[in-house]
């Protein structure tokens, strides 16, 4: 009997890292999640991944398929021809010049791609998500910072040196706060999880009225939802500070679509109108006539989608 071809994708993030097994086209045959462990060392991270991967490949056995390759996201800048990470990456903090592919592959003997995981979701919403098909796509996603991908006919652009697609640093203000990257005003400091937070905050205060214990941006959008005027407002300040951002987007790249994703994507269709609509006061006409803001599709799973995607494509081009 023919086995089945089968793909592994793993997508590390500072809490959980998502784990699977797919098919070429990127559906999803079983997938779970466990701690990342990312407060601990290096080595045993590693640890942790190869034990998830024995798991895959038992799994692989039940399934009656054949792991092909393995596809790999990870946070920080990656140099994408040797499978690594360049410098450091604030959430994990050992995981420092991470020698990914190596480490894998001289452990399973199985081809090993590995990728920004802003690039993933980019390239996974891209071929099989809310903008399947384009060949031009951008994806900013929001959660505790702002990240970036960018498909560029049909290719995820990863820069000269691998450390472009830094999206969430674009500078929104010449004269704005010091971010943590080095730059000054850049859109992370105005549109991520915390700044919303943090503004809504400041608003409650000038209000006089008291802050949530479970202050997020999930209460956030449901104060909004229920009329509240500060939360109304910080959404509005939001949707300012983001619509600037796709403007210069907009006016960069003309992109077909552009992806929102992360977690406060899923406050839904008024918030991404919104962002659409000062995107669309500020952005060159022309930039802005055929193009799409959408929220993200494949939600959680993009990254390990976009990583048997990416394991596929590779493979069959090796
Ligand atoms: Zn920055």
């Amino acid at each position: 009997m023919k086995l089945k071809d089968l793909y592994i994708g793993l997508d590390l993030g500072g809490t959980f890292i998502k784990y699977a097994i797919g098919m070429a086209d990127g559906s999803l045959l079983y997938h779970n999640k466990k701690p990342s462990l990312s407060d601990r060392e290096q080595s045993e991270i590693f640890y942790n991944i190869f034990a998830l991967i024995e798991e895959l490949k038992q799994k692989a056995k039940e399934l009656q398929g054949e792991i092909k390759a393995i596809g790999f996201g990870s946070p920080g800048a990656i140099n994408f021809d040797e499978g690594r990470l360049i410098g450091s990456t604030p959430n994990i903090k050992s995981w420092t010049d991470a020698d990914i592919r190596g480490k894998i592959e001289s452990k399973f003997n199985l081809p090993t791609w590995v990728d920004n995981d802003a690039n993933l979701m980019v390239f996974a919403e891209a071929r099989q998500g809310i903008a399947k098909g384009e060949k031009n796509v951008i994806a900013l996603t929001l959660g505790t910072g702002i990240g970036g991908g960018i498909l560029i006919n049909n290719q995820v652009y990863r820069g000269d040196h691998f450390a472009g697609s830094e999206l969430g640093h674009m500078s929104i203000n010449f004269d704005g706060p010091r971010c943590d990257c080095g730059g000054i005003g850049c859109i992370e400091q105005y549109a991520s999880a915390p700044a919303m937070e943090k503004n809504y905050e400041k608003k409650l205060i000038m209000a006089n009225k008291s802050i949530p214990d479970d202050l997020s941006t999930v209460t956030l959008f449901e104060r909004a939802g229920e009329r509240e005027k500060e939360a109304i407002d910080t959404i509005n300040d939001t949707a300012v500070y983001l619509g600037t951002a796709l403007a210069n987007i907009a006016n960069i790249f003309n992109p077909a679509v552009i992806v929102i994703g992360g977690g406060v994507s899923a406050a839904g269709k008024i918030f991404i109108n919104k962002i659409d609509a000062e995107m669309r006061r500020r952005a060159m006409p022309p930039s802005v006539r055929h193009l799409k803001v959408l929220a993200a599709k494949l939600g959680n799973s993009a990254g390990m989608i976009g990583a048997i995607r990416l394991a596929a494509e590779m493979y069959a081009k090796r």
